[in-house]
């Protein structure tokens, strides 16, 4: 635990058992009873037919905690409520979750009933986020809120007068300065009086790799002087008091609590202006931002950390509105926030199987007359690095013998390519070489651990921004790691590979795969990552999503349920994605089979079970499956 550093990235939910395998406590630090699931034994039951209907799901696995997603919301909710309080603040606290960080049903649905007690809203940023805002919210609190960021056009300004006529708390933000055009003439045309709330654009600046949208050349909001114009238009039109929500988002991931007051800081002074020109001011929408600390170092200098607790965040909120408006005169609005990663993130892990690894080690050649003849064929250059590469280890100067070994190398890699040198003689000098930084202790060789996942489908903001997430192994964690170790994965690309971890280093410390051809059954998790990462992934070489299961805790200390289980996207279905049409496809290939092959074939195979076979490959996932389970072989 202590090696990957879990306490500090995992706690309070994440924590390594007696049986060296890591364990969810879906509860938290809420838990009296330390309930604990074991992943390892979740992994099984949701490959087992029996506990999945019949399923027997494949990895990679997405598997999800309800109860940590609870957890997150509630721990939010209090974390402000005492702030609130503590502060003598006079306003409460009512969250909404981008839908943009994870739209997948159930975690919506999740989050909308597990907020409906403290009137959790919804934040969307296009039409058909709306659409699923507005059908969930149903099921909501009625107060809660249902705020449309984003561009918008006059559908999408149409649809959220449309939710407010339904009865949904809804607030149409204004992005940009030509909407408020668009929202005065569509609600005058559907006979809606709408609520608006205006983003600004904030001169607080996010200085972190997630900063880019804050700062006076942010992509988003209006700036003072467009803010000016809009409250001017509303007020000719007669719609001041529509005008009742400010929005900002000086970036994802705010590092420090000092730039979060600072930014909170400056808007709360806009709403007291927005108070004193007449606009009917209600809410004050900090957005996102509210950090994870993903490798565990509480650091306010870094793009993976923060240097803040959950409560240090509310605080930090609640004293800078407080102190602005109650300085100004004016009444504490209701406090928003649009806190979407720290929502999500770890209910959600992702686990997936090391199939095979390889080294570049070659087996090191010991001197030899066989290498003396060897030397014997290189140039004359190549002889003289060859005798200070040797003279340098005997008077044992580690670095000069480096130096000529990467020298030789080369030599004799060019002298290869002129086609002076045979491949044998080029695979001694390897061996050589490799030989001799052993000898001097400077060899220290990574192994490429081949992953059953494609990164550009499950982890895409490491191939996009270079964003980390702690990758463990979620089992033999009483074993003493050996092995340096990158990850490679599926996909026909060189970027998909992982060779930078948590902690800046370039390697993992793995074990060694059991079993003959490396083996099957070596599990490692990404954790943190149910924010953005589904909703972001692509669809490289045609790897689709992952299955998923939904965990619950069930009756006793470390009893658990398979609530819900769902295979990962078939082959078929990532064709249709592109088009394709599978049920076509199979019936072109099928005809094919019986118009080319026999009906009887040497291995007792018929064009039937040919053809089962076919259909089978269309249903299955397109990971890699065991070598048993190939139908063509079986
Ligand atoms: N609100 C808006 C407008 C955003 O653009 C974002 C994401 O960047 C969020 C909320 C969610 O931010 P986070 O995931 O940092 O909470």
């Amino acid at each position: 635990a202590a090696l990957y550093k879990i306490d500090g990235w995992g706690a309070p939910y994440f924590t390594v058992n007696s049986s060296g395998s890591i364990s969810v406590r879906p509860y938290g630090a809420d838990t009296l009873s330390h309930q604990e699931i074991d992943l390892v034994k979740v992994v099984k039951k949701a490959s087992d037919p029996k506990s999945t209907g019949g399923l027997g799901l494949q990895l990679p696995l997405i598997v999800r905690f309800p109860d940590v997603l609870k957890n997150r919301l509630e721990s939010l909710q209090s974390a402000f409520e005492y702030a609130v309080q503590s502060h003598c603040y006079e306003g409460h606290y009512q969250g909404v979750y981008p839908v943009k960080c994870n739209q997948d049903r159930f975690v919506v649905e999740d989050i909308v009933k597990f907020g409906a007690p403290f009137r959790f809203g919804l934040e969307t940023g296009s039409k058909p986020e709306l659409l699923l805002a507005m059908s969930c919210l149903c099921n909501g609190s009625p107060d809660a809120l249902l705020v449309c960021n984003g561009f918008k056009d006059c559908e999408y300004i149409s649809l959220a007068l449309l939710a407010r006529k339904l009865c949904l708390n809804t607030v149409i933000v204004l992005e940009q300065e030509e909407e408020v055009d668009l929202v005065i003439d569509i609600s005058k045309k559907m006979g809606v009086r709408p609520v608006i709330g205006v983003r600004a654009k904030l001169r607080t600046k996010h200085s972190g790799h997630f900063g880019s949208t804050s700062g006076e050349k942010g992509k988003f909001g209006l700036t003072t002087t467009q803010i000016l114009r809009v409250v001017k238009k509303l007020g000719v039109s007669g719609m001041l008091d529509c005008l009742q929500l400010l929005h900002f988002h000086i970036g994802s991931q705010i590092p420090s609590t000092a730039l979060l007051a600072d930014g909170v800081g400056e808007a709360a002074q806009i709403y007291c202006e927005l108070v004193r020109l007449g606009a009917c001011m209600k809410v004050i929408d900090i957005g996102g931002g509210l950090g994870i600390d993903y490798d565990g170092s509480k650091s306010a200098n870094s793009d993976v950390s923060v240097g803040y607790t959950l409560q240090e965040y509310a605080s930090a909120v609640v004293e800078a509105v407080r102190f602005v408006c109650t300085s100004k005169g004016i009444k504490h609005p209701v406090l928003c926030s649009e806190s979407g990663r720290a929502i999500v993130s770890h209910h959600s892990i992702l686990i997936f199987e090391a199939v095979s690894a390889t080294s570049h080690e070659t087996t090191p050649q010991v001197p030899s007359p066989g290498l003396q003849y060897f030397v014997e064929s290189l140039t004359v250059e190549g002889r003289a690095d060859y005798r200070n590469l040797y003279s340098a280890a005997i008077r044992g100067e580690n670095e000069t013998c480096l130096l000529f070994a990467d020298k030789l190398k080369q030599r004799c890699v060019d002298q290869f390519k002129e086609g002076s040198l045979g491949i044998e003689q080029l695979a001694a000098v390897d061996g050589f070489c490799e030989f001799v930084s052993k000898a001097i202790g400077a060899y220290d060789p990574v192994h490429t651990y081949h992953i059953n996942l494609s990164i550009f489908t499950s982890i895409p903001d490491f191939w996009a921004i270079g964003q980390l997430f702690p990758i463990v192994p979620i089992h033999r964690l009483d074993e003493k790691p050996v092995v340096k170790g990158i990850l490679s994965d599926l996909t026909c690309d060189s970027d998909g590979k992982i060779n930078k971890f948590i902690g800046g280093v370039s390697s993992l410390l793995l074990h060694q795969l059991e079993g003959n051809c490396g083996g099957r059954g070596y599990y490692l998790g990404m954790f943190l990552g149910g924010a953005y990462e589904q909703a972001l992934g692509g669809f490289h070489n045609l790897f689709g999503g992952p299955s998923v299961v939904h965990v619950l805790q069930s009756d006793g200390l470390h009893s658990f349920a398979v609530t819900r289980a769902v295979p990962g996207q078939s082959s078929a279905d990532v064709l249709r994605v592109m088009q394709h049409e599978p049920e076509l496809m199979f019936e072109t290939l099928k005809h094919r089979v019986e118009e080319f092959l026999p009906q009887d074939h040497d291995n007792g195979m018929t064009n039937a079970s040919l053809a089962n076979c076919l259909a089978q490959y269309f249903n299955n996932m397109p990971y890699l499956v065991a070598t048993s389970s190939c139908c063509l072989t079986a």
